[in-house]
């Protein structure tokens, strides 16, 4: 397939990174988080070569390699790159808030992954509604200052009864029988996609459920060509059903009802299952609008701050409890010790609202620690990205700074004064100042 013109650009770009930062750097001084819930080295010293992690210790008995640069990070925090493994990206024309049928392009889904990089997210996954072979043309070509990117492809569902807004309507697989559902895996496995993704759910009474026989064709075909399904539920019982028939990843929380313990059993009885909650907006706050302003321009910060102002009390309080039940079922399944893994689910709100997420996933009940190894490492894992979730020796070099320590306050994840994606630091001054352009 023709490659165009921005993707070689971008391709070039990367090709011109790898070459560009052969020379090692030795990073002093900040408190390091490793991503793997272990105690935040103090003092630390940590080496970058040819992209990767080579060294890490304390500061002083960290040798620097002959030629190295130093950067002193004294009093700041490292952390690991995020990744995000629900989104929903290249729908919405972030500087004008439109979407429509035609807005998903490549020019566009490159933004997205640039923004998503530009609030420290070294990776994303796209759950099921990427038109045409776009998303592959950009997945093989990784710009060096956005986030990767992982497919879904197109997800599966019953005929117009799949995504959440009508445009996305066509873009998934509406299935009818069994044959359908294995015809639909078998292309997907030929488009070497990253998984599987089936929504599963009524819309509140409004399209049909896929069907336990559908589902069960899809997941039985998949895991024949070593592909995982994520599903979107809403109820606890299709959730349960699903466990009953080998489902590997839920792509959203239980949303209907409390857990119950023939639930918690059937996790336990299915040890590998992965849950990403992501949990549903508790509120928007002033800092979050500050942080979406970072790479907004000002009239669509003036939305946001319209939208947040019209919010009438009776929808505040459902919200509320929409997020209290989530928030319930996060913190039972993650102290059952269920997997979960960080995502946000986002098509319109992109790379801000992650930070959101991990405040939400905190004020759940779950510890800064927790939620950031779920954000690091577990999603990693998840998407099966063994190279990112940690600052550790061979690991790529994908890491934030931090003015703030994350540890005592999740909020500091905020606080972010460099990215560095593959070893190399992302010009975030230059991304906001094109961003904010009026
Ligand atoms: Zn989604």
């Amino acid at each position: 397939m023709r490659t165009p013109q921005f993707l070689a650009r971008g391709f070039l770009l990367a090709a011109f990174s790898l070459s560009g930062a052969a020379q090692p750097v030795l990073f002093e001084g900040a408190r390091l988080i490793v991503g793997d819930g272990s105690a935040p080295v103090e003092n630390s010293a940590f080496v970058v070569e040819n992209n990767r992690i080579a060294q890490v210790g304390r500061k002083g008995q960290v040798t620097a390699p002959a030629g190295a640069t130093r950067v002193d990070l004294t009093g700041k925090t490292v952390m690991p790159a995020l990744v995000d493994t629900h989104t929903h990206v290249g729908w919405a024309v972030l500087r004008t808030g439109a979407i429509d049928k035609d807005t998903y392009t490549a020019e566009n889904l490159i933004d997205h992954l640039r923004r998503e990089a530009y609030y420290g997210i070294a990776a994303v996954q796209s759950m099921g509604i990427d038109r045409g072979d776009i998303a592959y043309d950009v997945r093989a070509h990784p710009v060096f200052d956005a986030a990767l990117l992982h497919t879904a492809g197109r997800g599966m569902a019953m005929p117009n009864a799949g995504p959440g807004r009508s445009i996305w309507a066509p873009i998934a697989y509406g299935l009818q029988t069994e044959a359908d559902a294995r015809a639909a895996v078998r292309e997907l496995a030929a488009k070497k996609v990253d998984l599987v993704k089936i929504w599963v759910d009524d819309r509140n009474g409004t399209v049909p459920k896929l069907t336990p026989a559908l589902y069960r064709a899809v997941i039985d075909e998949a895991h024949k060509h070593n592909l995982r399904v994520a599903a979107h539920i809403f109820y606890l019982a299709d959730a349960k059903e699903l466990l009953r028939s080998g489902i590997d990843i839920f792509a959203h929380g239980i949303r209907d009802r409390d857990v119950d313990d023939e639930a918690i059993a059937l996790f336990k009885q299915h040890p590998n299952v992965w849950v990403i909650p992501n949990l549903p907006d508790r509120e928007t706050t002033d800092a979050d609008i500050r942080l979406a302003a970072e790479t907004l321009p000002p009239a669509e910060v003036q939305k946001m701050r319209s939208a947040r102002a019209a919010v009438n009390p009776d929808d505040a309080k459902k919200a509320r409890d929409f997020y209290n039940l989530q928030a319930r079922n996060l913190a039972k399944l993650s102290a059952a010790g269920v997997h979960i893994a960080f995502g946000t689910d986002s098509s319109t709100a992109v790379g801000w609202n992650g930070h959101q997420e991990l405040t939400d996933m905190v004020a759940a009940g779950l510890t800064p620690s927790q939620v950031i190894v779920d954000a690091t490492k577990n999603a990693a894992e998840l998407m099966k990205l063994d190279q990112l979730g940690a600052v550790a020796i061979g690991k790529s070099a994908d890491f934030l700074v931090l003015d703030a320590n994350p540890l005592d306050n999740i909020n500091n994840t905020r606080r972010i004064t460099r990215v560095y994606l593959r070893g190399r630091e992302l010009d975030r001054a230059a991304m906001r100042a094109a961003w904010v352009k009026p």
